[in-house]
């Protein structure tokens, strides 16, 4: 099934490692989330560009119409570089410096998402320096757990991210003494990877239970930011290539209950990119262990992290060989014992030069590269261009 999946004589001329992106597979998955977004009134997504960054993707994605959520000075600019209008920009951020806070303000963006009042206070100031008036949304911690790795979970009370919810008023009251600052919105994020609706559900009841409040106090805001988070199934890359926006935005469209000409926004990130991209690397070395067999590549987590920071899986494939499978451990060439893509894995017989693909690569990998023991960062293969 996989084979002919790749144009592996095209990849045999090529260095590796190398991300191989299919723009098919993430026009297929833009167009699935515009339409399913788009049956509900009001609904209106942005794309996560710290998933993924590259100028290309970034193209695509602004030419299906998502605005972009931005959390640092240089993903603004990446993203105005890429076209998208400084109206459909979002910026998060605990820590946002001042430059990036001018940024902001240079763009008009839509929305600074403001994580503390001290950093209210420096955005009110910018502001005043620039003649310009910021909107902001306050992101709320609701105190939501998500069914995630704790290492990606946000929406607990004991985290950097958000404000306490129960200081909601307290932090509206006080941007209203502030002249250069106007609140339009509330923004909440719980997590990545979630696949149980349930997750997102508990969101609605919290969002509702908020604007409840809002009511009793006759404050009325313009949108609704609920994060991004959903997960994608890294088990199964060909039967699920594109997640289930469906239920997604279904559940919010049945749980969450907007006010009056309120918008509802998102902030998808590894849904929208993680299927359509591949790490291709190139078998080395085949080493017999005492108990092992080692399948040692030329990618490492230089080139993609996720493995090594938490223990996330992706599935491996020997894309050159139809040989009957053997166990092996997939390695790679850091100087580091945490430099293994998969333990005890099924591939089909390994040579030497055989092309490994290493799936569901296309979120948090490329843009995640360092240049550890002085590697070359991975470069980056479009289908239509190839
Ligand atoms: C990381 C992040 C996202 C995107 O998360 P995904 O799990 O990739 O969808 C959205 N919003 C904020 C504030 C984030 O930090």
């Amino acid at each position: 099934m996989t084979k002919g999946l790749f144009p592996t004589a095209k990849f045999q001329q090529l260095r590796t490692p190398f991300y191989y992106y299919d723009t098919e597979l993430l026009r297929q998955t833009l167009r699935a989330i515009q339409h399913e977004a788009q049956k509900h009134e009001g609904f209106s997504v942005h794309y996560a560009v710290k998933a993924n960054a590259n100028p290309r993707i970034l193209r695509i994605i602004r030419e299906a119409g998502l605005g972009a959520d931005c959390v640092s000075g240089g993903e603004i600019e990446a993203s105005v570089q890429a076209g998208f209008p400084g109206s459909r920009i979002v910026y998060a951020g605990v820590g946002k410096s001042d430059w990036e806070i001018n940024l902001g303000l240079d763009q008009d963006i839509f929305c600074f998402n403001v994580e503390s009042i001290p950093e209210l206070e420096v955005i009110n100031q910018l502001a005043i320096s620039r003649g310009k008036t910021a909107r902001v949304a306050f992101r709320l911690n609701p105190n939501v757990g998500a069914h995630t790795h704790a290492n990606i979970t946000t929406g607990l009370a004991e985290n950097k991210f958000g404000i306490d919810m129960r200081d909601m008023l307290k932090v509206i009251d006080e941007a209203s003494h502030m002249d250069h600052i106007r609140v339009v919105g509330l923004h909440f994020h719980i997590g990545s990877q979630i696949l149980d609706m349930g997750d997102f559900e508990a969101l609605c009841n919290r969002v509702n239970e908020l604007q409840d409040e809002l009511d009793r106090h006759r404050i009325r805001l313009e949108h609704i930011n609920v994060g991004g988070g959903l997960g994608i199934d890294y088990q199964h890359p060909n039967r699920v290539p594109i997640p289930d926006f469906k239920s997604y935005f279904d559940t919010y469209a049945k749980k969450l209950r907007l006010r009056p000409g309120q918008t509802l926004h998102f902030e998808l990130g590894r849904a929208v990119v993680a299927q359509c991209g591949t790490l291709i690397t190139r078998t080395l070395y085949i080493k017999e262990g005492l108990v092992k067999r080692f399948c040692i590549v030329d990618a490492g987590f230089t080139d993609l992290i996720r493995p090594a920071l938490y223990q996330a899986y992706h599935k491996i494939e020997n894309i050159s060989s139809d040989e009957p499978a053997e166990t092996y451990d997939v390695v790679g060439p850091i100087c580091e014992s945490t430099d293994v893509f998969a333990k005890q894995i099924d591939l089909n017989r390994s040579h030497r030069g055989d092309l490994i693909a290493i799936r569901s690569a296309g979120a948090y990998g490329e843009i995640m590269a360092s240049q550890y023991n002085c590697r070359p960062l991975p470069k980056a293969y479009m289908s239509d261009e190839i």
